[in-house]
């Protein structure tokens, strides 16, 4: 039986969970979730949360949404797994409209993983093979997942851990607040900055290059015009791949696209799905031009949950409620609305340095003066935790953990974005008393 006491859990974890896992708690006070609906959580006590998170831009069209529980779990009531070593037609419907998906331009193809990191590896790998070099560039302040080849392009270095393979160049992010070039400095020194590190760096033969189309846990930070595709024509002058990171930013989320990188026109050579492809099912990709995961038919490549049927019958439904429901035209609508109630956050406290995102992809950052911009991490976890009295779940987010990130579910309605401003304030008030 279940104990679904707060205190059993925590004991629980405390003495069966590694380190590495049970560490990872946001709030001070331990909280247990038992029931998600849409855009909402309660916890144990029956207490509601707006979450703002999306369980970690995982929840991209609702928890527990109706149709894609439903297609989930007639499919694992049918036949819960098979491989792809055999026939099934769910991956490969699922692949088709994934591909109908990408640019028109080139033909694509479909390579299912369990994860956002799975899929981040193979297409260094997929990278690698292809062009038959080794170097890869990463940006500074990036996130591409906890596997050992996928932390070795994660620039943030709370989260890097010893041992990561090497071949991989950083370049400073384009952060349009507290880049190294300083506010609103375009592309055109960041560019520079690749061209600079692909001549010092590396061979000058690259591999490839990773660009999360708007950086997650780097505290939100979009890419400004011109970066994605400068940077796509530079790698590629090196003989490399432009590699797409669609794992938070994709499936809508910034209102404008389906995909981050289309804001920018830039036609990827792979791209990298995740998280919201699933709604909390595990599943990821890698969508590739045809021609880029060729090379890769002379070895094997298996991955035992790819292509898992119950996984793919939940992203095929994910896609049509997108498509259905006009998910994306609503991030971009309450997106809009909750972004202009943070500016008026940012006008009524100090803290506040800078409010940014686009759709349903935002963020906060806090700093003791805004001047020099000098990053508050305590104000942060200060208001943070306020937030939770709120009814608001979201994420510490930044290499600096001084922005308040917000993904929630694309559900999120305007009447939500009155209570979430409204407990923003108030959280940033008692923090303050
Ligand atoms: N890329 C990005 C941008 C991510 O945010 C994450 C997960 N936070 C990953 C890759 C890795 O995905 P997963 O956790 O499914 O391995």
């Amino acid at each position: 039986k279940t104990d679904w006491s707060i205190e059993a859990t925590a004991a629980r974890r405390a003495q069966y969970y590694a380190a590495s896992q049970s560490k990872f708690v946001p709030f001070k006070e331990p909280m247990v979730f038992k029931r998600g609906s849409m855009q909402y959580l309660w916890d144990a006590e029956d207490r509601k949360y707006i979450d703002l998170l999306g369980m970690n831009v995982c929840i991209s069209v609702g928890h527990s949404h109706p149709d894609v529980v439903k297609a989930a779990t007639e499919q694992a009531q049918t036949l819960t797994h098979c491989t792809t070593m055999f026939y099934h037609p769910t991956p490969a419907h699922l692949a088709e409209e994934l591909a109908a998906t990408m640019p028109k331009e080139e033909e694509w193809v479909v390579h299912f993983t369990n994860s956002g990191a799975e899929a981040i590896d193979l297409a260094m790998t997929m990278a690698r093979t292809y062009t038959g070099n080794l170097d890869l560039l990463a940006l500074r302040t990036s996130y591409h997942g906890p596997t050992a080849a996928a932390q070795s392009v994660t620039g943030i270095a709370g989260w890097r851990h010893p041992g990561m393979p090497g071949h991989v160049a950083f370049v400073p992010e384009p952060n349009q607040y507290r880049g190294i070039f300083g506010e609103n400095a375009g592309a055109a020194p960041y560019l520079d900055e690749i061209e600079r590190a692909i001549a010092t760096a590396t061979t000058g033969c690259v591999a490839g290059m990773l660009v999360e189309s708007v950086q997650g846990y780097g505290g939100i930070i979009e890419m400004p015009k011109g970066y994605m595709s400068g940077a796509a024509e530079r790698v590629r002058a090196a003989g490399g791949l432009y590699i797409a990171d669609e794992v938070q930013s994709g499936f809508g989320r910034t209102g404008d696209h389906m995909w981050g990188f289309k804001a920018d026109g830039v036609v990827p050579d792979i791209v990298v799905m995740a998280k919201g492809i699933g709604n909390g099912f595990p599943l990821g990709a890698v969508v590739a031009r045809k021609a880029v995961a060729a090379p890769m038919a002379d070895k094997f490549m298996f991955h035992t949950y790819g292509a898992n049927p119950t996984s793919c019958a939940a992203g095929r439904a994910v896609l049509e409620v997108i498509r259905r429901d006009k998910v994306q035209e609503n991030a971009r609508e309450v997106g809009a609305a909750l972004l202009e109630r943070l500016h008026e956050l940012k006008d009524k406290h100090a803290a506040i340095g800078d409010v940014r995102g686009r759709g349903l992809m935002l963020a906060i950052e806090m700093v003791k003066d805004r001047k020099t911009k000098e990053p508050d991490e305590d104000v942060t976890a200060a208001v943070f935790e306020k937030t939770r009295d709120a009814g608001l779940i979201l994420s510490k987010s930044g290499p600096h953990r001084s922005c308040l990130r917000m993904v929630p579910p694309m559900c999120l309605s305007l009447q939500d974005v009155d209570k979430v401003a409204e407990g923003l304030d108030a959280a940033f008030r008692s923090a303050a008393t």
